[in-house]
């Protein structure tokens, strides 16, 4: 007994992985636009262009920060799909009990069920 749509939830993560990656090219864009502008300013000493700069930097770390989770995210669904192809979705990596459906309707790439999860999350 299935207690998901495979095809659905294939459907759900190819679509999250395609928006994901969208959006990495997009960061990854906009990253090259803000490295080069950070260099043609360099060595002016000019305040209000110095602080343009501090929010380039700004804006350059928080586009990082969204980047690394963006691959962490899009890791995640990769290794999702593997797992449906190898008729392990929706099984817990750590107790191997099926992840309740709720759990992974919510989040469709988790590998632990709720419980193993606590446990894990304890321990770091
Ligand atoms: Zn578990």
């Amino acid at each position: 007994m299935a207690q998901f749509d495979e095809a659905a939830v294939r459907r759900r993560l190819t679509a999250d992985l395609e928006q994901i990656q969208r959006d990495i090219y997009e960061r990854t864009q906009g990253e090259q636009a803000i490295t080069s502008s950070m260099e043609a300013s360099n060595g002016t000493g000019i305040s209000s262009e110095q602080a343009d700069e501090a929010s380039a930097v700004a804006e350059y770390d928080r586009n990082q920060a969204m980047l690394e989770n963006d691959r962490a995210l899009s890791r995640k669904i990769e290794a999702a799909l593997e797992r449906l192809d190898a008729g392990k979705y929706g099984v817990c990596e750590r107790c191997g009990q099926p992840i309740n459906p709720r759990r992974l309707e919510a989040l469709p790439y988790v590998t632990l069920c709720v419980n193993c999860q606590a446990i894990v999350e304890r321990a770091v």
